[in-house]
């Protein structure tokens, strides 16, 4: 983008976003976005995790110009999307879930044919060095039907970057994909946000979001349920779960560990949950010693994004 103005605060602000699916035939209208706000600061890695259904793809379609919004507005790259559709679409890259490929061209067409949609002139055209960058150079001029599906989705990034835009977003961009291809994938978008660009991407994968993203909101039913750095989401679950091989079987928690958040697992192990903040592992070792319990082995079992988000979504039902 040969944008002059000065880089905004935030790549993407929307405000009270709401869409509102109209009925079709038997199918009921449907809310899939209830207003939603967010702030996406320029440089992040911004997450919106949600299950399906949730709205993640209609957010980014709106921002993309497929699908209009009911209400609510949004900038992108600080350009509200009604006001100057065509400049604040320029500030975006969108890989969508779908992969949509002309298996009649060959990805250097593609490329090429995406930088005239998008008005780069040729001179400025950076094809060769884009496909270069997802690895797929050696392949500019095979048909797209002769791809893999791999490097489908990889022409599906390469054809986001055409008009080299500040922002790359992308939507659930691994589903379906294994999982040499994921990791060859993020690191080409850790290159690029290394480089300055914003990133936002959409998953189900919990950890995913959890290694990637500096940010995440979790969005359900068209609603977002939590916005936070990814540290301050995780320690908001501020327990861990100790969990003892004992040398003996045992066949009940012994009474003197009764105050204790614990349990034996089917597996015979005795499972001890605290709050790290109340309690250090020195201290519970020293009940479980006092206990009578031989320890055999241990581990202690930290929880993921997936519990955060069962205790966030599991009550919106
Ligand atoms: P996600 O990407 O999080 O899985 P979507 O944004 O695709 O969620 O869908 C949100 C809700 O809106 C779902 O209930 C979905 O069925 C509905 N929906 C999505 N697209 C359309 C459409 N074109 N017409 C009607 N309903 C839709
Ligand atoms: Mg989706």
């Amino acid at each position: 983008m040969t944008e002059s103005a000065p880089a905004p605060d935030y790549a993407i602000e929307v405000e009270n976003l709401q869409k509102v699916y109209p009925a079709q035939g038997k199918v009921p209208e449907k809310h899939a976005l209830k207003g939603i706000s967010l702030k996406i600061p320029r440089g992040s890695i911004f997450g919106l995790l949600g299950p399906n259904g949730a709205g993640k793809s209609t957010f980014i379609n709106i921002l993309a110009g497929l699908v209009n919004k009911t209400s609510g507005s949004a900038r992108i790259w600080g350009l509200d999307i009604d006001e100057y559709p065509r400049q604040s679409r320029a500030a975006i890259g969108v890989v969508n879930q779908e992969i949509v490929a002309d298996p009649f061209f060959t990805p250097f067409e593609m490329l090429e044919l995406m930088a005239g949609f998008y008005g780069v002139p040729k001179a400025e055209r950076q094809s060769i060095e884009i496909l270069k960058a997802v690895g797929l150079d050696d392949k500019k001029d095979a048909y797209v039907r002769q791809l893999s599906g791999g490097m489908k989705r990889r022409l599906m990034v390469a054809k986001a970057l055409v008009h080299n835009p500040p922002v790359l977003i992308l939507d659930e961009p691994t589903a379906g994909v294994d999982v040499e291809l994921r990791r060859s994938l993020w690191t080409y978008v850790r290159e690029l946000h290394a480089r300055g660009t914003t990133i936002i991407l959409t998953t189900h994968y919990l950890e995913e979001a959890e290694e990637l993203c500096d940010a995440i909101a979790i969005v359900n039913h068209g609603e977002i349920v939590a916005c936070e750095p990814t540290p301050q989401l995780l320690s908001r679950l501020d327990y861990k779960t100790l969990v003892i091989h004992p040398k003996e079987p045992l066949t009940a928690v012994p009474d003197a560990l009764a105050k204790l958040d614990a349990t034996i697992r089917p597996t015979g192990e005795l499972a001890i949950t605290f709050r790290t903040s109340e309690m250090g592992i020195g201290r519970l070792l020293e009940q479980v010693r006092g206990a009578g319990i031989g320890i055999g082995d241990l581990v202690t079992e930290a929880p993921d994004l997936e519990d955060v988000f069962l205790a966030l979504t599991s009550q919106a039902a």
